[in-house]
């Protein structure tokens, strides 16, 4: 998860030419990989007695990481603009 009032960075690569390009894991859209955020998703285990046993057994609970383009994480609320920006509107 991105902190909340995120500065966006647009780090390249060293390399110069072609990036590494990431696929939206939201719309699929082909995004440079500096650009992405990138959000761990953990299958969530509902059953609570499942949920114990697999912490007896020390069961990795399977975890995914999503790449997420620019638009989808504003959209979804994974990021927010900065406040200073906001504010400065405001006024
Ligand atoms: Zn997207």
């Amino acid at each position: 998860m991105a902190r909340a009032p995120y500065k966006r960075v647009h780090k390249h690569g060293k390399g110069r030419g072609n990036e590494l390009t990431v696929i939206c894991s939201y719309c699929g859209k082909k995004v440079p990989k500096y650009k992405t955020f990138t959000q761990i998703r953990s299958v969530n285990v509902l059953d609570a007695s499942m949920r114990k046993e697999m912490s007896r057994n020390n069961v990795m609970i399977p975890s995914s990481k999503l790449h997420v383009c620019l638009s989808c994480a504003r959209h979804r609320k994974i990021s927010q603009p900065l406040k200073s920006r906001k504010s400065k509107r405001k006024a």
